[in-house]
């Protein structure tokens, strides 16, 4: 095993939300009249940030907003290094699309329509559709090349340890799923009798058909081969992938993102992990979208018989030799615990089939506890009538509605924990993290400041009227850039002298003028 340091990297995290727009009070008085789930979406956007002609969108923070065709709202993080960034500017986002929607609720209500939208961060609606969390990741051309039969080769054995470990990390962090077919004895595999009968670790896995595709609707898959490196191809790849629950709990967030990370570094570094490649990595996926505690088989090339659960342990297990070798690195800080303590007690929760011990921080689990709780307080609801109860329990959630979702609710009981401090979220609406998103998120302020037309992309900015030429951005870790600053500045208008008030990297944005 060698010890060379891995390269930093920048991720991200992409979150499509479900939407309803539902009926205040007596629902045959407004029903007529309420926005169907595209109008509704469409009137979410036309409350989005002002400044902005589309409604796609980047903002002061570095960050995408997005409506595709369809309802689908979507919020991309800026490009972040640190777990903890990812977590805040996740929550920002979120946090800004909850705005747009109550802005769009409050204009139905002055034309006399009592609605509530609801944002959901969930996977599935009631039709069957799925929809994604997207992680995507920074590493180097050379770890997944597959330009030559040498490279070819190394890359696929990267891919095939990265994909064993993804299709068992719902154990971990899977925002867990009631399953249909309520509270009855079961003898499938995984399933045991009663509760646990009726639970399942991850909503998504059902729907993940390979494990990469270069197309992501017609065949989801665990990771998105697609190559879109948003940075300088001939160096720099991005693993995109496209198998996340998406999640409520800061730190079940904050730990699906720490342990991918530190696998890509100890990749990175050379650390083998090949003896846990499984052989039908898809089936044991599919087996734990069904399974309460993760006991579900998982065969590994070399013929072992291990569960999911034994997996995500060995790969836990590497990670902290890994860990103590490496040193603590920069991506880390602020949110060690999440690998050093957390994981550990998911782990010990799933061995002992006890998730006592994590129900406050991990989504399968804190979801799991409500389940039981209102089981508890309607005893003698059966049948359809508690699937519909355990239904509206799973939507309240995952809604982002402060009225009727549950998570502002949790936290001020202390039955949720977060990761950042309200005010690191707060500032993450208008402050991107230390990464070449500062860049871009101070040159769109100063656009929306004086009224510029702009395009941005993740690696380039562009002025539109007059038009300049784009400055490209290549390098996702550089926070300084000269042609970048002075377009801002150019923006501003800034003399060269007074270049120092773009006031980069989280500092608080631009300086104020004057
Ligand atoms: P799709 O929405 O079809 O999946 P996409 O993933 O290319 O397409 P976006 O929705 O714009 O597009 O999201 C891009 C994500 O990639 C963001 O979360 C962003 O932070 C992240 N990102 C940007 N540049 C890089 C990079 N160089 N390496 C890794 N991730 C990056
Ligand atoms: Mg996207
Ligand atoms: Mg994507």
């Amino acid at each position: 095993m060698s010890t060379r340091a891995p390269g930093l990297r920048v991720t991200g995290l992409e979150t499509e939300f479900g939407v309803l727009c539902a009926p205040v009070g007596p629902p045959e008085e407004t029903k007529a009249d309420l926005p169907d789930v595209e109008r509704a979406a469409a009137l979410i956007f036309r409350h989005r940030p002002v400044g902005y002609r589309s409604t796609n969108l980047f903002l002061p923070n570095g960050g995408r907003l997005y409506l595709d065709i369809g309802a689908h709202p979507e919020y991309a993080t800026a490009e972040c290094v640190r777990v903890r960034d990812l977590v805040a500017q996740d929550q920002a986002g979120r946090a800004i699309l909850a705005d747009m929607a109550r802005r769009a609720a409050a204009r139905l209500a002055q034309e006399g329509i009592a609605a509530r939208f609801h944002l959901l961060a969930n996977n599935t609606d009631s039709a069957g559709h799925t929809y994604g969390c997207h992680e995507s990741y920074s590493v180097p051309r050379s770890l997944l090349d597959v330009t030559d039969d040498a490279t070819r080769a190394s890359s696929e054995t990267t891919m095939a340890v990265l994909t064993s470990f993804l299709a068992t990390r719902p154990a971990l962090v899977g925002s867990g799923r009631p399953l249909a077919g309520g509270q009855t004895e079961s003898k499938q595999g995984g399933r045991g009798a009663g509760e646990d009968a009726a639970w399942g670790l991850s909503p998504r896995a059902p729907h993940l058909q390979a494990l990469t595709s270069a197309d992501t609707t017609g065949q989801r898959a665990l990771v998105n081969t697609r190559d879109e490196p948003h940075a300088d191809a001939s160096r720099l790849r991005r693993l995109h992938v496209t198998c996340a629950d998406t999640t409520m709990a800061e730190p079940t967030t904050g730990l699906r993102s720490a342990v991918t990370l530190l696998l890509l570094d100890a990749l990175e570094a050379g650390w083998d992990f090949t003896d846990l490649t499984l052989v039908d990595p898809l089936a044991t996926l599919s087996a734990l979208g069904e399974s309460p505690w993760g006991d579900v088989p998982a065969t590994t090339v070399q013929g072992r018989s291990l569960s999911a659960v034994d997996i995500q342990e060995a790969f836990l297990e590497r990670l902290t030799f890994y860990l103590d070798d490496a040193g603590v690195p920069d991506f880390l800080r602020g949110a060690e615990h999440l690998l050093t303590d957390l994981a550990p007690r998911v782990i010990s929760a799933l061995r002992h089939h006890d998730a006592g011990g994590i129900d406050t921080e991990i989504d399968w689990a804190i979801k799991r506890r409500l389940m039981r709780a209102q089981r508890e307080r309607h005893p003698r609801l059966s049948g359809q009538a508690l699937e519909t109860l355990r239904s509206r329990v799973d939507l309240a959630y995952h809604d982002l509605n402060a009225e009727t979702g549950l998570v502002p609710r949790l936290v001020a009981q202390g039955a949720m924990a977060n990761l950042c401090d309200p005010e690191e979220i707060e500032r993450a609406r208008q402050t991107p993290p230390a990464t070449r998103a500062a860049l871009r998120g101070a040159f769109v302020a100063a656009c929306l400041e004086v009224g510029a037309d702009f395009s941005v992309s993740w690696e380039s900015l562009r002025l539109d009227s007059p038009p300049t030429a784009p400055v490209d951005l290549l390098d996702p870790l550089q926070t300084t850039h000269e042609a970048a600053e002075s377009l801002t500045g150019r923006v501003l208008g800034l003399r060269p002298e007074e270049m120092h008030r773009i006031d980069l990297v989280g500092r608080g944005g631009l300086g104020a003028p004057g």
